[in-house]
């Protein structure tokens, strides 16, 4: 095909993080015809849950490529940072503080992410309510691509495409046209139980302090609770264990994005029989969620995953490559996904003759998966060891560094504070 990228027609299944992300710099390199198809019915259809730290060598890449640090800047938390191991009597062991004037992996809300992401795209980029079905390759190296509203009617005017990009994350569809139906993420055998609390600060004092303006964990009992700041003032906790897939279901939790019915029975199966000798703190916490609770039931890719490479389709983010949160790198090599996969196919988007698609495809795929490889490696030494009493004091010891030796934990956080205190007040942080 001799068509510039410049002006061929590339379809993004999906507007998550990769999919926008993708979006914008391909715009901003000079390609005229991008369009992202997006299930949900508009912006604001669907919560977007916690917060995201961007690593400056992973998602921040996107962003600089983007042009949005300063947006990035106005809403990301540098405080977000601080690091808390505690007990289920609520007694902090570890405490990594938060220096704001060292701050390499600030916290940003998943949904301020997502507006500022979104809100950088050329006008009626975006196509909402179009939930992708199926493709098939038709003359002239094009796609045809197919897709249904919510209410399940086929959109009628067919998608054409020159490029597809699946990023329609961990359950995609596009991904079986790549990897020929070969390879799909399996069960990791952990659930997560997921519920909010909003002014955190008068609703749970004693959690706010523990979650210091960071992130909160507590591991014991064979169960992994994540509780973490957001800038308006909630708090995001979940609690996660491993159970069989169809656990939520056995359980009867009906637990759908709309249903608030069996959110009593959650509570009280959270606190009377997961956590009934965890300290009071934690119960008022579950006590005090608004509702609905959220399931989170976690798959990841297969490990030997590979496949060949096409001319006019390819992956990207969890569409391509899920894996578990617990080492919370999956939004970030999804936003280095589409920072390298912009870059390669634009690369010679000013010179006469240009690099083969297939090739580029080959590269990026190729240089995506092995990130990802990496990637997964480090998730998979948290993931065991946050379930195991001895993996949990190497974990700790792992993430909380030097703060791991010191006993005298609030006096270090105290030092710290006046030191952010300072640099604020010469305004050389926020
Ligand atoms: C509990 C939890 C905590 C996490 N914490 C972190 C963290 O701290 N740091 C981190 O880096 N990562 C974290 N992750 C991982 C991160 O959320 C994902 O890796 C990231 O969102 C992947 O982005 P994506 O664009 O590939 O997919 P998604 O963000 O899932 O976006 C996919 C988009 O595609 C749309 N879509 C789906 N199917 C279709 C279809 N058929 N047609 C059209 N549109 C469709 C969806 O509506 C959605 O908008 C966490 C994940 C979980 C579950």
């Amino acid at each position: 095909m001799n068509k510039n990228i410049k002006d061929m027609k590339i379809v993004i299944c999906g507007g998550g993080m990769s999919g926008l992300g993708l979006a914008r710099v391909l715009q901003l390199k000079g390609c005229k015809n991008v369009k992202v198809y997006e299930r949900s019915t508009h912006k604001y259809s669907r919560l977007q849950g916690s917060s995201l730290d961007l690593h400056a060598k992973l998602g921040q890449k996107l962003i600089i490529a983007a042009g949005l640090q300063e947006q990035f800047a106005a809403f990301s938390r540098p405080d977000g940072e601080c690091f808390s191991f505690c007990d289920k009597s609520g007694n902090i062991n570890v405490r990594k503080p938060y220096l704001k004037i060292a701050s390499k992996r600030p916290e940003i809300d998943r949904g301020d992410l997502r507006d500022i992401l979104m809100d950088s795209l050329l006008p009626d980029t975006i196509e909402w309510d179009y939930h992708f079905k199926s493709l098939k390759q038709i003359e002239n190296d094009q796609i045809e691509l197919t897709f249904t509203n919510n209410d399940g009617t086929i959109v009628r005017d067919a998608v054409i495409a020159d490029l597809v990009i699946g990023c329609d994350g961990v359950h995609s569809k596009v991904r079986k046209y790549v990897t020929l139906d070969q390879f799909k993420p399996e069960y990791m055998g952990i659930t997560m139980i997921e519920g909010e609390i909003t002014d955190a600060k008068n609703s749970c004092p004693e959690i706010y302090n523990l979650v210091n303006q960071g992130l909160m964990f507590v591991m014991e009992d064979g169960i992994v609770m994540l509780a973490q700041q957001k800038t308006d003032g909630n708090i995001v906790f979940s609690f996660a264990q491993k159970v069989e897939k169809d656990w939520i279901n056995n359980q009867g939790f009906n637990l759908s994005v709309n249903s608030s019915s069996s959110d009593d029975d959650v509570k009280n199966y959270l606190k009377n029989k997961l956590i009934p000798s965890w300290s009071p703190i934690f119960h008022r916490l579950i006590d005090s969620s608004i509702t609905p609770f959220k399931p989170r039931v976690l798959y990841r890719a297969p490990i030997n995953q590979e496949w060949k490479s096409q001319s006019n389709i390819t992956i990207i983010g969890d569409a391509a490559h899920s894996i578990s949160p617990f080492a919370g790198l999956g939004c970030n090599i999804a936003l280095y996904d589409s920072f390298e996969l912009a870059n390669i196919l634009t690369k010679d988007i000013d010179c006469t003759t240009q690099k083969p698609l297939l090739e580029k495809i080959q590269i990026f795929e190729k240089s995506m998966l092995n990130r990802w490889r990496t990637a997964a490696k480090e998730t998979m030494e948290n993931e065991n060891s946050v379930f195991l009493p001895n993996g949990i004091d190497a974990l700790k010891k792992r993430i909380g560094g030097i703060y791991y030796y010191f006993n005298c934990i609030l006096s270090v956080s105290k030092v710290v504070n006046y030191i952010n205190y300072f640099t604020d007040l010469i305004l050389l942080t926020k």
